[in-house]
């Protein structure tokens, strides 16, 4: 079935506000600003409804319009819709009445929230015509563009530090992808990458396919409202690597106010990082929007560790709109979210996940979020992606030989 596109227009600086056409170009060539994708907003005004998106089917996709690819998706359309599970259990640990989790751990096909943005990033990637794709990655995305480029027939190329965890290293190898570790961290990574990226012109998805990429997160803030049942919530804890997803679930709350999809209400939007690399929490606690970059991140959360995030800044303004937080726990403290996530929620997240747990644990805490507010928890990935975080750290099976005896001995000794 076809439906009629072209409400992605084009591309404007987010600084000096100067038009680009949709094409590979991610910095503003006046001002250095980060490109983003514009839209025809009342021609899509015009069609998108509650009743059209919910005839669709339950994939990212159902919000085609405010997605920039020019055509039908080719690459992902099985991606996203993932549960938003009311989480009685966790509530109460937390002491509150209302808690979400968006599972992303879920996620098709390579259990995170990366899967969104690779979906867009690779569908426009083959409109512009590229056959190599590529990104610098903590891993997560790696793994995303690992097996979405696999399953589209593209070449791809994935850049990550190489001690990240054996989980995300293999859950990209498997795919057949050519898997180049950097012996350094995410941000030399990252700035290796823009320099390939100029000199071969693949279609890198986080770095010339940036603003296509970028928008993909918008879905994750879109399902939570439609799932909610077309309203949004008081608030919202998002994980914050590079800072993008939490501007884009900003975004997407935006466009669904201004195309009357849902009331206007006031979204609290916290973020969260780990202490041991914590530069957007930092700034933000110290009260700048300037980031002081961290040059050597020391913490388990490694899908989260990037000293400079492209998208502090824009980050920092999304909580100071929304009056949101942020908090940056500690490795144990993200050890116990996890555990907690799991043992109330039976959802085992990697320690992203953790991190978002425990931070909103601190802003129940500070008196932040109150009893009788609604929470959603942004839970990103998968917790068998970072099993070396939890190794040892929850217990160890009884083993017994295959005896009713020795079983009944055990048992009962623990019931009395
Ligand atoms: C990439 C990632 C994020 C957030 O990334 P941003 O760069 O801030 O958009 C959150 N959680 C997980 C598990 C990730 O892999
Ligand atoms: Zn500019």
């Amino acid at each position: 079935m076809r439906e009629k596109h072209g409400f992605l227009i084009g591309l404007k600086c987010r600084e000096c506000g100067r038009h680009y056409p949709k094409e590979a170009l991610h910095v503003c060539e006046f001002c250095f600003g980060p490109l983003e994708v514009e839209y025809d907003y009342v021609a899509i005004g015009n069609v998108l409804t509650r009743e059209r998106i919910e005839a669709r089917a339950p994939t990212m996709w159902r919000y085609r319009e405010l997605l920039p690819v020019a055509g039908e998706p080719t690459i992902g359309f099985q991606v996203g819709f993932t549960p938003l599970v009311r989480a009685d259990r966790l509530a109460k640990q937390l002491g509150l009445r209302e808690v979400w989790v968006k599972n992303d751990t879920v996620n098709y096909p390579t259990l995170s929230f990366k899967d969104r943005v690779v979906s867009v990033a690779l569908s426009r990637a083959l409109e512009l015509g590229f056959d190599i794709v590529a990104c610098a990655s903590t891993g997560n995305l790696a793994n995303s563009v690992a097996a979405n480029a696999a399953s589209g027939g593209l070449k791809s190329y994935v850049f990550i530090p190489a001690d990240l965890e054996t989980g995300k290293v293999l859950g990209s190898l498997v795919y057949g992808t050519n898997v180049i570790g950097i012996r350094g961290t995410y941000d030399e990574v990252n700035r290796l990458c823009s320099e390939i990226a100029g000199k071969y012109g693949w279609g890198f998805v986080n770095v010339n396919l940036r603003p296509y990429y970028a928008e993909g997160s918008k879905a994750m803030g879109f399902e939570i409202a439609e799932q909610l049942g077309w309203r949004l919530p008081d608030h919202v804890v998002v994980p914050m690597a590079g800072g993008s997803l939490i501007t884009k679930i900003h975004k997407s709350f935006k466009e669904f106010v201004e195309l009357g999809l849902v009331d206007k209400h006031p979204a609290h939007i916290h973020g969260a990082q780990a202490e041991g690399c914590s530069p957007i929490v930092n700034a933000f606690k110290a009260g700048t929007d300037i980031i002081k970059p961290v040059s050597k991140p020391n913490t388990i959360v490694k899908s989260l560790a990037i000293g400079n995030p492209a998208d502090g800044f824009y980050s920092i303004q999304t909580m100071k709109q929304t009056g949101g937080c942020a908090e940056n726990p500690n490795d144990d403290e993200v050890v116990a979210g996890i555990r907690l996530l799991a043992e109330t929620e039976g959802i085992f997240a990697e320690t992203a996940g953790g991190v978002t747990v425990a931070a909103a644990q601190r802003l129940v805490a500070a008196g932040r979020i109150k009893r009788d507010e609604s929470l959603v928890l942004c839970i990103t990935g998968h917790g068998l992606k970072t099993r070396e975080a939890i190794d040892g750290k929850c217990g160890e099976p009884r083993v017994i030989k295959p005896s009713l005896r020795e079983f009944a001995a055990l048992v009962e000794n623990e019931n009395v």
